[in-house]
């Protein structure tokens, strides 16, 4: 996890790697696994939600679909958003209604987690919820945070830029910033190369 807040790590999931799109959550399974590291669920959680799963696995289905339309609709925000551009008020108005019916769901959420009966198919939306409220948290009340995106093309993922200096640029220095530096390496190397075989020839024809 690496964007600096799990609403950008969820939308990272989503992801380029060597020129072709990689989607990090096929299927619920995934979803759920990932939502470990992203401090969003216990691994206790984790396991009981898996069990879940397949006893009602068009349930689990359907959860998966909701976040990642949800996942679709804030990655579409954040794009407006990019480079400076204000977000239009329709964008936020289709995020909002996005997020909309998953609040509604996790009160009734918060009685199965605190009665600790973790096995029924109600307990399926949970990580939903969660990711939820953390997309809910970072679009609606960014607190001053700079939410900035990968140069790396065509990476695009996004984190939050907590850098004092200069401007943080990759999404992670070991895959982007690095692929970066070669790059340019490469290209000076490539000039420098050119340089050295126009001179001695000067003018051809
Ligand atoms: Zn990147």
């Amino acid at each position: 996890m690496l964007a600096g807040d799990p609403a950008l790590d969820f939308v990272n999931t989503l992801h380029w790697r060597e020129d072709r799109e990689v989607d990090f959550l096929p299927d619920y399974r995934a979803l759920v696994e990932w939502s470990v590291p992203a401090a969003l669920l216990s691994a206790g959680a984790c396991q009981d939600l898996l069990n879940c799963a397949s006893a009602s696995p068009d349930r689990a289905d359907e959860v998966h679909r909701q976040a990642i339309n949800l996942r679709a609709t804030w990655r579409s925000s954040l794009d407006l958003n990019a480079g400076g551009n204000p977000g239009s008020p329709m964008e936020s108005d289709v995020l909002r209604r996005e997020l909309a019916p998953i609040f509604a769901i996790s009160e009734s959420l918060l009685r199965v987690e605190q009665d600790g009966n973790h096995m029924t198919a109600d307990f399926l939306e949970l990580p939903l919820v969660r990711i939820g409220i953390a997309v809910a948290s970072l679009a609606m009340i960014p607190a001053g945070r700079r939410i900035g995106r990968c140069e790396g093309d065509p990476c695009g993922g996004y984190f939050i830029d907590s850098s004092r200096t200069k401007p943080r640029r990759w999404c992670s220095m070991d895959s982007c910033g690095n692929r970066a530096k070669v790059r340019g390496h490469r290209e000076r190397l490539k000039r420098a190369a050119q340089a050295f075989t126009c001179e001695p020839a000067g003018k051809a024809s």
